[in-house]
């Protein structure tokens, strides 16, 4: 590298300046129009354009599906396609869910491709990565994945790439589903509530931290202790429609020993871990010193823990149930505080839907109904709420949102809004008022903690590539693909 210049991230206001000096080298290979100007694929002109360095007023270029340049607001530019947002929209860059579940093939009824990336592409999400499980036969092998991928091919409106998962039975074989192009290898600490995606023992954890050090890859958790969890189960039992029945029976310290349990594997074994769904915020000093000793270990937490508080919850609304679970107000406010503190690097949906007639299984009865929250096309409104609320500015959300998500999976081509990125863009309007209605998201199953919700932030279009997301429009993903 030159000396002197700023790598990724380290861009400094001034910079923009730098890229403002006009379009690069590459518009030199492009069409002229008549008066011999070059003509671009689409150019979007807005009063604020959200830049790694901030908000600012400029005309995104974008060319072969790249962001080329990034010019001075009434930049004479010549383009196929022009764009000038309304006064009260953003330019962002699109959303980077890394944490989401399709459940298709297999349980399509809960949710398929085309639903899943039409609800991300209406709610500014331009980029998912699949949970392996919920989905049958789950993402285990390289058979599994490739039947997912066939599943997938042709219909999704955003880009989707996919999760493997660490089981009992595929231990010592994760080389091949490395191969095959997972993003990393999920697996559970707990029974998952599938039978057939298994959890690991702490032995067999273990085992498979070692194998995906040795590859290279990332070992993703959901960390609860089944030892804890199970002492606590009778908590929930015959309290059925009232929340903190439940919530006793998921309690803090289930989060923090399987957490410690992951962080001594991480140290022993040197792999790459994340912590899925961080609920607790008693969990934040152990993942703070784990990082202050340099391990490579990193959380996130979801929209709904950012939102919901225990005693908001009613009686018998069973569509907050979710594992772990919600917790108390003054939970939500050190989870806040531990994503500002970056303890908590990235926020994911953790998009887990389920027809209505499982969501309220036993009327209301929280040990009964299924667990998982459905909000992938309400996770950017609902986050930007609950931080606007906070005083923390939309620069903020998409870092935890876009860029770091982006990065945490390798996708180092996309998640922000500058040259040579992606043209996944996002028109937003960050003041729009909006009411959560669940039967009119596009999930395909009208259920979600969401539902009545009042909102903040509405996406008015969301850009893949640089043209307008939309069924059949999306690639999908492998880790070995180029951009990472
Ligand atoms: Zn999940």
């Amino acid at each position: 590298m030159i000396a002197g210049t700023p790598t990724p991230g380290e861009q400094r206001p001034d910079d923009f300046r730098e890229t403002s000096r006009g379009p690069w080298a590459r518009t030199a290979e492009l069409p002229l129009d008549g008066r011999g100007r070059h003509v671009h694929d689409l150019v979007i002109e807005a009063a604020a354009i959200h830049t790694p360095s901030g908000p600012r007023p400029g005309t995104v270029v974008v060319d072969a599906g790249t962001i080329t340049a990034i010019l001075e607001p009434d930049a004479a530019v010549e383009a196929r396609e022009q764009v000038r947002l309304a006064g009260d929209e953003v330019l962002i860059p699109g959303i980077v869910d890394t944490h989401v579940h399709v459940n298709e093939p297999g349980r399509t009824e809960w949710e398929g491709f085309a639903s899943a990336t039409a609800a991300a592409a209406a709610g500014g999400v331009t980029t998912i990565i699949d949970m392996p499980l919920n989905s049958i036969p789950p993402t285990t092998t390289p058979e599994a994945l490739e039947i997912k991928r066939k599943a997938a091919e042709g219909a999704c409106a955003i880009n989707v790439g996919f999760w493997g998962g660490a089981v009992p039975q595929n231990l010592g074989r994760l080389a091949a589903l490395h191969e095959a192009g997972v993003f990393g290898f999920k697996c559970f600490l707990s029974p998952s509530g599938v039978p057939e995606f298994d959890h690991l023992t702490s032995a067999q954890l273990a085992d498979a931290a070692a194998e995906a050090a040795g590859l290279g890859g990332l070992l993703i958790v959901h960390a609860e202790d089944p030892a804890v969890l199970a002492a606590a189960e009778a908590r929930g039992r015959g309290t059925r429609g009232e929340y903190s029945g439940f919530l006793a029976s998921r309690p803090d310290t289930a989060e923090i020993t399987a957490i410690e349990n992951v962080i001594a594997v991480v140290r022993s074994t040197g792999v790459r871990a994340h912590i899925l769904h961080l609920s607790s915020a008693r969990a934040l000093p152990v993942l703070a010193a784990a990082k202050a000793e340099g391990l490579p270990i990193t959380a996130e937490t979801c929209p709904h823990y950012l939102s919901f508080a225990a005693t908001e919850i009613p009686p018998g609304a069973t569509q907050f149930k979710c594992c772990p679970p919600i917790r108390s107000n003054e939970n939500r406010e050190l989870l806040w505080q531990g994503l500002i503190d970056g303890v908590i690097d990235v926020i994911a949906s953790d998009h887990s839907p389920a027809p209505a007639d499982l969501k309220f299984a036993g009327n209301g009865d929280f040990a009964q109904a299924w667990g998982g929250i459905a909000g992938l096309q309400v996770a950017l409104p609902a986050v930007w709420t609950a931080a606007a609320a906070r005083g923390i500015p939309l620069a903020s959300v998409l870092e935890w949102m876009c860029h770091r998500t982006a990065q945490f999976v390798g996708l180092t081509d996309r998640g922000r809004i500058e040259q040579g990125a992606r043209a996944d863009l996002v028109a937003f309007a960050p003041h729009a008022q909006t009411r959560v209605s669940a039967r009119e998201l596009l999930h395909r199953n009208p259920v979600s903690a969401f539902d009545g919700a009042e909102l903040v932030g509405a996406v008015h279009r969301t850009w893949l590539a640089g043209g307008t997301a939309g069924p059949a429009r999306g690639q999908l993903l492998s880790r070995s693909d180029p951009g990472r």
